[in-house]
């Protein structure tokens, strides 16, 4: 952590950013930067530094992970519609090696997906052992937009809760480590950013005319968030409530809450599996 009198961080971010620690997410404010001190220009040259540092961490996850260490660590994002989910698999995705990061967009399910049960889909796309993986939506959509609309009776989607909890407990167990992320948006800031999208050909591709229909259940969305950091929060698997107002800072906070994850771990370079000495031998010989 950066602490330091001329800002950064003052609290430790999986401490400060903790659902539990932030109260109900109907009076929280997207423009804030808890547990954190300082301007845009701090938090990007902070970013840029914690970068590096992310990188040297996930590059020992991967080697203890070729080693077969069985580690792995699953970053689960959640938003509103124009939160920025995008735009941190972008940046701090972007941070890390590509070939250690399985990235993974949920999107309706498939007529495949819906004749099984809702955790299949996510089951095959769980990072392999020595990878960061990411999801960019998840699970939490069948709680959200399901529970929203009703999409299966209430019978159904109010028992998904004990079982997603069953199933992060056995996946941590298993060896991954869970942070959950939930970036929120203003009102306000989301509709500056759905105006931009139609402002802007580059941005046509990401404008979804269903995004205004859903605009219209924000409350619905906020009631069924609530209920997800009130059932599925445990120390095992955290929620973590990110302001997505100012971007630079929800990008700062997810990629200290990684390096926080990837620090747990504890993790050392891997010994040899063979003679280093033989081997420098070997090749001090060679032609
Ligand atoms: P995007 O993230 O912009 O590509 O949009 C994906 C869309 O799929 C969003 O409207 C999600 O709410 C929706 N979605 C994702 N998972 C589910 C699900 N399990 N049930 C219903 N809708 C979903
Ligand atoms: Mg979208």
């Amino acid at each position: 952590m950066a602490k330091n009198d001329s800002g950064g961080w003052q609290q430790p971010a999986w401490n400060a950013l903790r659902v539990g620690t932030l109260g109900p997410i109907a009076g929280f404010d997207p423009e804030s930067t808890p547990g954190f001190d300082g301007d845009k220009t701090l938090g990007e040259n902070l970013l840029a530094e914690r970068g590096q540092r992310l990188a040297a961490l996930q590059e020992l996850l991967h080697a203890n992970g070729r080693a077969g260490d069985n580690r792995s660590v699953l970053l689960v994002l959640q938003g509103m519609d124009t939160a920025g989910k995008g735009g941190i698999v972008r940046h701090v995705g972007g941070l890390c090696d590509p070939q250690g990061l399985t990235i993974k967009g949920f999107g309706k399910p498939t007529p495949e997906e819906l004749s099984h049960d809702f955790l299949w889909r996510i089951h095959k796309a769980l990072p392999p052992a020595g990878h960061i993986g990411i999801f960019d939506r998840s699970h939490y959509e069948d709680v959200l937009p399901v529970r929203v609309h009703n999409l299966v009776p209430q019978s159904e989607w109010e028992k998904r809760y004990d079982l997603i909890n069953q199933f992060e407990s056995e996946i941590v167990e298993q060896g991954t480590t869970i942070i959950k992320c939930a970036l929120v948006v203003s009102k306000d800031e989301q509709k500056a950013r759905l105006a931009q999208r139609l402002e802007r050909p580059d941005k046509y591709w990401k404008y979804n005319p269903g995004d205004i229909d859903e605009r219209g259940y924000w409350d619905d969305y906020l009631t069924a968030y609530q209920a997800i950091f009130d059932l599925t929060d445990n120390d095992h698997a955290p929620w973590h409530l990110i302001p997505a107002n100012r971007k630079w800072f929800a990008r700062l906070a997810v990629c200290e809450l990684l390096i926080g994850a990837l620090e747990t771990l504890d993790l050392d370079w891997p010994p040899a599996d063979f003679d280093v000495e033989t081997e420098r031998r070997r090749v001090a010989a060679l032609d």
